[in-house]
């Protein structure tokens, strides 16, 4: 039996590169990364006050020059090895609209290095399988967005259709008729990904809705089962989460109003619990947990406190402009460092789906034995 170990959330920060505006703009990089030893100093643009430089440590910190393939394997890589192993993973990005998080997650497909973690994952997962040509695997993927509180299903045509989330004794909260794609390689998995892209942007265009408002979750579960020497099969289930959080910016700074100001009031709904939930974690004063009061932090519940390895990105901009945001995000990514999780390995869950599978395999050729 694998040991329960008390692991605590990992978090990067990430700063991405001066835009050409503000570089047109002639704004000043305000963010200095120390990236060996994991430190970030802010210093504080404000001529009218005389607040000092602000110093951070984390786990990893990134600066501008920051290469995908060296967040990847620091942050990703040993999670995805994790689930390939039966532990469950969420890799999410923080941080205000504009400052990298879908770069980060997703990338660029050209050029090749720009590739972000979310193919990097699709290729880790499937070398892993190659390398283990005595399991069995079955990959499944789904892909979902949390828009306005509503969860839509990114692999549905009609993604327009509202999905509840229910709660399982066994498993904890989880979306009801969400589609899962069983997957075979590293095509299919793109595939997957597309057509959630796809459907996504088409829900943009038709409802008039703002991607930055919304946070996606794309779930890849491996299920794998090997026999020891007695001929028992013995299964395991990871599932890693990756995730792409809505804009953390405060309302103000957007001047919604209307609609759209409803819209951000439900969408900080999730970030704001998801913040509660970060601080009654951490602070430990309350064995309440508030991850019922929003969409996001029912389904991130296991990522956060529970049995889940789970690292949080967090992604700042380097300009003076952005002063107080890219504070507000370190203060966030500062606490997430305080949350403990206890990984464990899924072993023989009750609900595998490959084991139903080889059974009835197994049926069907003592069938045709019989027969
Ligand atoms: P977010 O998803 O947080 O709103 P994006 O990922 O869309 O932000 O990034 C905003 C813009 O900045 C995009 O044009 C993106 O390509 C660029 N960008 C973000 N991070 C980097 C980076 N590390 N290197 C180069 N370009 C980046
Ligand atoms: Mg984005």
């Amino acid at each position: 039996m694998a040991s329960k170990k008390v692991e605590s959330v990992k978090v990067a920060v990430r700063c991405r590169p001066m835009s050409e505006k503000e570089i047109v703009d002639g704004r000043a990089c305000i963010v200095q990364v120390d990236a060996k030893r994991g430190e970030l100093i802010v210093a504080n643009p404000k001529p009218d006050t005389s607040e000092p430089p602000r110093q951070f440590t984390y786990d990893n910190t990134y600066g501008q020059d920051s290469a995908q393939e060296q967040i990847y394997c620091d942050t990703a890589y040993p999670i995805v090895q994790s689930v390939l192993e039966g532990y469950n993973g969420t890799i999410f990005a923080y941080g205000q609209t504009g400052t990298g998080k879908t770069f980060t997650m997703e990338g660029k497909e050209e050029p090749q290095e720009n590739r972000g973690i979310i193919p990097r994952a699709f290729e880790q997962i499937f070398y892993g399988v190659d390398q283990h040509p005595q399991t069995q695997f079955l990959i499944r993927a789904s892909f979902l967005e949390i828009y306005n509180e509503d969860v839509h299903d990114l692999l549905s045509k009609s993604s327009k259709n509202k999905l509840d989330i229910k709660e399982s004794p066994d498993s904890g909260f989880y979306v009801k008729d969400l589609t899962t794609c069983v997957v075979k390689g590293i095509e299919d998995m793109k595939a997957v990904m597309d057509l959630g892209k796809g459907n996504r942007h088409v829900g943009e265009t038709l409802m008039n809705r703002d991607s930055s408002r919304s946070h996606s979750i794309f779930t890849i579960t491996i299920e794998s089962s090997e026999s020891d020497n007695t001929g028992i099969n013995h299964y395991k289930v990871g599932k890693l989460n990756l995730v792409d959080l809505a804009g953390s910016e405060r309302q103000s700074k957007t001047g919604s109003t209307g609609d759209r100001l409803k819209e951000a009031t439900n969408i900080n709904k999730s970030l704001l619990t998801l913040g509660n939930v970060i601080s009654a974690l951490v602070d430990g004063a309350s064995t309440h947990i508030p991850y019922r009061d929003s969409k996001l932090t029912k389904l991130l519940q296991d990522s956060l406190g529970g049995n889940t390895k789970t690292v949080m990105i967090a992604n700042i901009g380097p300009a003076d402009w952005n002063y107080d945001e890219t504070l507000s995000t370190l203060r966030y990514a500062n606490r997430a460092k305080n949350i403990q999780n206890k990984p464990k390995i899924n072993e023989d869950p009750k609900d595998a789906m490959l084991r139903e599978l080889q059974d009835e395999i197994a049926r069907l050729r003592a069938q045709l034995g019989d027969g």
